[in-house]
């Protein structure tokens, strides 16, 4: 019944293949800077000033001409007191400001004194008790950000530091890419949802569905507006009517399970009976089975049922995929080098993507029960080891470490 395997590709061809399908989205959205944290930007953002504005005070304490401070213990004058916010006459010579954090440094001043090392004598005049060196505690204009920079380009995904960074030039709102519209929607029988029955009544053979949990915040996280049409039953003619309905106001229609060769999954023939589809089974483990296709305007992707290859799967490519449709520069996690505190005796053929955890002594630690099915792996490690087809694993060997943090941000 089941035709010819579909060929083995290897992630980095999957990842290329559907990274070309993915043309960014047309459509733009101008949101308050308060609300695009995971947006993309859809312009360059260019700074009209310099930031900050002007010369300025990196601590409270004394401003000063450096070269009348020859020696420790120099009495001077206090000829002004400066706040932040407030205005600074020129240094009179001779004397120094009282000055605090983020105030302007009077023309002709170039040191501050941090008050630590001053003393007051009085209220008019302050003892400096270390020598300054010329250009100390002095925070330049323009040092953070030039006139006319661009501070942020087209394509960055913004993040709360980048929201504070344009808000600095004065951005209160901010053109990001539209939001793609997902719908999503899980595959099999054996589904029961959290809620609709009781642990201690589940039937034999059933289970809880988790992949929409984690898929449909997956989603959101990406910037995606969801549309969760829940559990489509495994059957040709209902998992037909769920992508027809889906398909006109979608960008992308996302699904897990059904997309092996087994006779309940259904996904295969039902896309192909509205649009196309290829299936592949990619070279990585957890993970093999995954579909791309489109129905009508939407495209398709169809993910494996075992919880871990649906997790890792969309990390790795629906992931990358969904940021290109916002027209986002970077795609690829950033993978660093750290030394395994496990052995991996047995290599594999596929590409691995091993759930570990950091250790207390910098060494990663791996999760003992690597199978695609527990989901448990995912909450205890804090990142995969990128493991290449073939390779075994000694304690204290060098291997590639991709975090969640990055993968799920
Ligand atoms: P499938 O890809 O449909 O053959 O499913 C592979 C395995 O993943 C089966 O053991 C399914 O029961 C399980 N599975 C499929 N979908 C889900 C889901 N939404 N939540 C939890 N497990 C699932
Ligand atoms: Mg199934």
């Amino acid at each position: 019944m089941s035709g010819p395997r579909a060929p083995m590709r290897s992630l980095d061809d999957a990842l290329a293949e559907l990274l070309a399908h993915a043309a960014p989205l047309v459509g733009t959205q101008t949101l308050s800077t308060f609300d695009v944290d995971g947006r993309v930007l859809a312009e360059d953002l260019v700074s009209a000033l310099q930031v900050p504005p002007q010369d300025n005070s990196a601590m409270d304490g004394y401003a000063v001409r450096a070269a009348e401070i020859a020696d420790e213990g120099v009495v001077l004058p206090v000829s002004q007191r400066v706040a932040a916010g407030s205005k600074a006459l020129p240094l009179a010579p001779g004397s120094a400001a009282r000055i605090f954090t983020g105030a302007p440094i009077p023309q002709g001043a170039d040191a501050v004194v941090m008050q630590e090392d001053c003393e007051p004598e009085g209220e008019q005049r302050v003892r400096v008790r270390r020598v300054p060196a010329c250009g100390q505690w002095i925070r330049r204009a323009g040092e953070d950000v030039r006139s006319g920079a661009i501070v942020l380009a087209r394509g960055q995904r913004i993040g709360p530091a980048a929201q504070g960074l344009a808000a600095s030039i004065g951005m209160d709102r901010l053109d990001v890419a539209r939001r793609p519209r997902v719908a999503l929607f899980s595959t099999g029988d054996e589904l029961v949802m959290p809620g609709a029955v009781a642990p201690h009544l589940m039937q034999p053979g059933t289970i809880y569905n988790s992949n929409r949990f984690f898929l449909r915040s997956l989603l959101h996280r990406l910037g995606c507006e969801v549309t969760d049409m829940g559990v489509v039953p495994d059957s040709l003619e209902a998992t037909v009517q769920a992508l027809r309905a889906a398909a006109p106001a979608h960008d992308l229609i996302l699904t897990s399970g059904g997309v092996s060769v087994g006779e309940e999954d259904h996904i295969k023939p039902a896309v192909r009976s509205l649009g196309s589809l290829d299936l592949w089974q990619i070279a990585i483990k957890p993970g093999k089975p995954f579909a791309y296709g489109s129905v009508g305007q939407a495209h398709f992707i169809g993910l494996p049922g075992n919880p871990v290859s649906s997790f890792v799967t969309f990390v790795l490519l629906v992931r990358p995929f969904i940021l290109r449709l916002q027209g986002a520069a970077r795609l690829a996690p950033h993978a660093v080098q750290l030394p395994a505190h496990f052995d991996w005796p047995q290599a594999d053929r596929r590409r691995e993507f091993l759930r570990v955890r950091h250790g207390a002594n910098g060494g990663l630690e791996l999760f003992p029960n690597q199978s695609s099915g527990v989901l448990t792996s995912t909450t205890w490690g804090d990142g995969l080891v990128d493991n290449p087809p073939e390779r075994t694993i000694s304690h204290g060997d060098s291997v590639a470490f991709i975090s969640f943090a990055e993968l799920l941000a």
